[in-house]
């Protein structure tokens, strides 16, 4: 499965200026159960399969979709990191090829916390450029007498990381669709300051 993504590992555009039409390459990073397949399906529209064993995109890291936000279509293409959470290389590497990201835990489970922090520094390590698109994503926030993780430790932490927070549930199809936009709509606004 890694080979059949290289073609978009490879592309040394990362952090360049995006030449027209090219879709905005969005990684999902976070700690492994944290539910990065279950936002890649809802983008893929194959929702009803939360069971990612047979999850059509298993095997396959890369889904590509336009979406319309704000009346005007964009194309992300979304890069899960699910298989490399142990392989630092390759994480860094995915990392790398990043317009944008969304950074996953689940406010079920403090370690996935921790490592959403440990990421963000590894991020800010190999993509150094200010003003990149991050959004910090507290998935799971259905369950409710699981919770380890509060809204208000959600949200300082990603005042610190300088970055957005949402909570979602995908399992509910909660503020998934809110996460996408909003990473678009950073997307635009960086691209537009740069044109201005
Ligand atoms: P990944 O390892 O980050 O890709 O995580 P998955 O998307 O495979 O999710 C791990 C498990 O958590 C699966 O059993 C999902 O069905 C479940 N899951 C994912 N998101 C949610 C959510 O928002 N709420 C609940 N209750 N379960 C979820």
């Amino acid at each position: 499965s890694w080979s059949s993504s290289d073609s978009v590992i490879s592309t040394d555009s990362a952090g360049e200026e995006a030449e027209p039409g090219r879709p905005y390459r969005v990684v999902l990073l976070g700690a492994s159960g944290v539910g990065k397949t279950a936002f890649a399906s809802i983008l893929a529209g194959a929702a009803d399969s939360m069971d990612s064993d047979d999850c059509e995109l298993c095997g396959d890291e890369v889904c590509e979709k336009e979406i319309e936000v704000d009346g005007e279509p964009a194309t992300l293409a979304l890069l899960d990191t699910w298989d490399i959470d142990d392989d630092q290389w390759a994480q860094e590497r995915y990392m790398q090829t990043g317009d944008a990201y969304l950074l996953l835990y689940s406010v079920t489970d403090r370690a996935s916390f921790l490592r959403a922090s440990e990421l963000r520094i590894t991020l800010r390590r190999v993509r150094p450029a200010q003003h990149t698109p991050i959004i910090l994503v507290g998935n799971k926030c259905d369950l409710v007498r699981r919770r380890e993780v509060s809204v208000s430790e959600g949200r300082a932490c990603a005042a610190v990381f300088d970055c957005k927070f949402i909570e979602t549930s995908a399992a509910m199809q909660h503020n998934v669709w809110e996460a996408f936009h909003g990473i678009v709509r950073q997307l635009r606004l960086r691209r537009d300051s740069k044109e201005a």
